[in-house]
This record gives structure tokens, sequence and C-alpha cells, in this order.
């Protein structure tokens, strides 16, 4: 290094990560395999959905959001939006949902320069959406249905639940029981209750290891950043009921309690702990994680990647068991719901402070909007920061005004201390 040449602090590497890119390329061949070969049938389900019902009747699950946040990652997003606001689509809606879409109508896709010979998205067999992220879902698989033909199921469920009852639980796995007979038409299998425990059981240690990877940010100091989990979710989202999560789990957690032990940080010289909740802004990961090290504070924990966290999942009680996963779930709550959940989270990560992403495009998981922040504070103690921006749209993020925000709030909490 040249005398002059200052090392910058930067997040330090995960070494399971060539793992966790191998299991993900392997998912994603054998999806384009299904897709040109017609071998097996395959369904597009919702990231929160009931991807464990599909897999139990022998479905592969491409996962559409998954695709938008590659579409965001890749920064390649923002150039498709406006396709499909010229078919209709606002430019103030879901922007995973407007960037997917025209994508498609473009014939483009992340994919084929990271997977060599994918040249599509996977075909379709049937769409399968449960609204209890958002609307947006639904009218996002109905395009897509209406456009290939394809047909389309889904669950319709609560929002603003408070506490989960047992009346909410029946409703939704009174729906899920019904996907059973025209899904297993599709799939030409029949249902068999004996693989559905098995893949639930599944889902359900790779959602307990997931938390555990999460929980070690809880170290002082975090081996892990906020940013790191929005990468190595990969597998919880996509592939979660089948072994190969579940074996990738342990090797990161293995990693991770490593650290812990030898005492080694994320980053390095950790000063300052911050909560992220909202979306991340996926074409803007790095520069984030950047921004945040050089200021040695480390964003290590969020809501957003904790919702992939089903610890009800009973693998003896198939069907009311995920009902109440997938009803308990984050966004789906009620705000005094909310603040509690934040309130603990704080507390068992030791936090500094919380920055709350208010996305433009995602009211449904922006939680600042109704004086939160200030709720949060109140009952902490802690400052908080609102930062605008979006999940995908990168025309909605000022990164300027993002980097004086957040600068001067570190600075904040430098006087604080
Ligand atoms: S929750 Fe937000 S980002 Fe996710 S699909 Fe719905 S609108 Fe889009």
């Amino acid at each position: 290094m040249a005398m002059n040449e200052q090392k910058k602090t930067v997040r330090k590497k995960i070494e399971a990560t060539g793992v966790m890119n191998r299991i993900m390329s392997d998912y994603f061949y054998q999806l384009d395999q299904a897709s040109k070969t017609g071998e097996q049938k395959i369904a597009w389900c919702t990231s929160v959905g009931p991807a464990e019902i599909l897999r139990a009747l022998g479905f592969l699950v491409h996962f559409p959001e998954n695709h938008g946040a590659m579409l965001g990652s890749t920064r390649l997003a923002t150039d498709f939006i406006p396709e499909a606001n010229a078919i209709g689509y606002s430019p103030d809606i879901c922007s995973y949902l407007t960037a997917d879409i025209g994508a498609f109508l473009k014939g483009v896709t992340p994919l084929s320069k990271a997977y060599k010979g994918i040249e599509k998205v996977p075909k379709p067999d049937v769409l399968v959406f449960n609204t209890n992220q958002c609307r947006d879902v639904q009218d996002w698989f109905s395009w897509y249905a209406r456009k290939l033909k394809v047909p389309i199921l889904g669950i319709t469920t609560h929002c603003g639940v408070n506490e989960v009852t047992e009346a909410h639980v029946d409703s939704i796995a009174r729906q899920m029981k019904q996907l059973i007979e025209p899904l297993s038409e599709i799939s030409g299998k029949k249902f068999d209750m004996d693989e559905m425990k098995q893949v639930l059981a599944l889902s359900r240690e790779c959602s307990d290891l997931w938390k555990k990877v999460l929980d070690t940010a809880s170290a002082v100091p975090s081996p892990i950043t906020f940013f790191d989990g929005t990468i190595h979710m990969g597998p919880a989202v996509v592939l979660r009921g089948t072994r190969q999560a579940v074996d990738y789990y342990q090797v990161l957690l293995t990693e991770l309690r490593e650290r812990i032990k030898n005492g080694v940080a994320a980053i390095e010289n950790e000063k300052f702990r911050l909560y992220w909740d909202g979306m991340p802004v996926w074409g803007r990961l790095s520069a984030h994680s950047n921004l945040f090290a050089e200021l040695q504070t480390n964003v290590l924990a969020s809501t957003y990647c904790n919702s992939w966290i089903f610890s009800a999942f009973e693998p003896e009680d198939p069907f009311n068991s995920m009902a109440r996963a997938y009803t308990e779930l984050f966004i789906v709550r009620s705000d005094p719901f909310k603040e509690i959940y934040i309130k603990t989270m704080m507390d068992f990560f030791k936090v500094d402070g919380i920055i709350f992403h208010d996305a433009k495009t995602c009211p449904n998981n922006s939680n600042c909007r109704y004086g939160m922040p200030q709720r949060i504070e109140a009952a902490t103690g802690l400052p908080s920061l609102v930062i605008n921006g979006d999940l995908n749209d990168l025309r909605l993020v000022s990164d300027e005004q993002t980097k004086t925000n957040i600068e001067a709030f570190i600075e904040q909490l430098e006087e604080n201390r």
C-alpha cells in the first residue's frame, strides 16, 4: 500500500458465500432445465406464500420477488420500470412489480448474465399468491396469468392484525386446503400428507437456523451486517423446504459462531450499532454498506431479514401451523404490535438507534408514515432517522441526501455518547 493510500473500512467477507452461490446456481439451473424440457412442473409463488404446499406437490418454485430484487441489485430495474408504466402500471406502485413486468416485456433477465445458458425466467404452470404482504402481488401475478394464459390461485389474508386468533388461522388454513385439489391436478401428483410434513419439517429447520444466523448479530462486536443478511437470505427465500437450505445455514452459522468466539467483527472497530426497518435499497447495497462501514457503524439487524423466520411451523399440524406462521408476519400486523416487536429487537441487538427506510413504491413495508419513529424514540430513548428512497427505482433515491443525513445522524450519536 502506498504511503498516502488510506485503508478503507469495508465489511468482512463471509467465506460461506461460495457455498451459497453454488446452491443458488444449482437452483436456477434446475428451474431452467425444467422450463426447457417440461420434465417437472413449475409454480411461481410469492416470497411469503405457501411454498411448502407447492414443494410437497412436486413443483419447482420460482419467486418473482427474488427476480425483482435481482433486477434491483444489478441496477437494471430503473431502465425497465417505464415499460410497465407504459401499459398502465403506475410509477407509484411496487417497483418489483414494474421492474419485473418491464423486464419481461423487453425479454431481459439478470439471470442470463449471472448464469450462462439461461435466457429467460422459467415458464410457469401455475401462479400462486398470498396477499399477506400486499395487494400488489395479486395484481402482479394476475398480469402474468393473462399474458401467459396460466392458471392463478391465491390466498387472501388479513392485514393490520394485532393478535393472531383462531379465527384468522382457521380462515387461512381453509384457503390453503382448498389449493390442494387444483394444484394436484396441475402437477399430476397426488397429495401425500407425509411428504407435506417432511417438507414442513425442513422449512422449520431452515427457519430455526436462519434465526440463529441473524441472532448472532446480538454479539458485541457483531459478526454479521444487515447487508450480509440481504444476500444470505437467498436460500431461506427460494429453497426453504429443501435439504440444501438447511445444510447451507449450518455452514454459515458455524462460520459466524467462530467469528464470535475469536472476537472477529463484521465491521472493524465497531463503534455504533443500528437497526434497519423497511426494504433494502437493492441498487445501493454495497454503497450503503461502505458508507456505514467507514463511519464504523454496523447496521446489523432488520425486520426485513427476520421476515423469513417462521417459528410457528409445526410439521405434525401442517395447515394450521402454516396458516399461523404466514399470518404472524411482521408486515401483516398492527402498528401497536410492530412497535412492541421493534422495541424488543432493538433491545436484543443492543442498538444505538434505528433507521427507517421510506420506500416510495412500497407503503406496505414503510413504517414511518404514521408517527412510528417518534413513538419508538419515546419508548426506547434512542434516536431514529428516516431516509427517503426506494427498493428498486433509483430515480427516487438521492445519494447525496442519504449520505448527508446518515453522516449527521452518526455525528449526533457521537455527541450523545
Ligand atoms: S411488500 Fe412491497 S416490495 Fe414486496 S411485493 Fe408488496 S409492494 Fe412490492
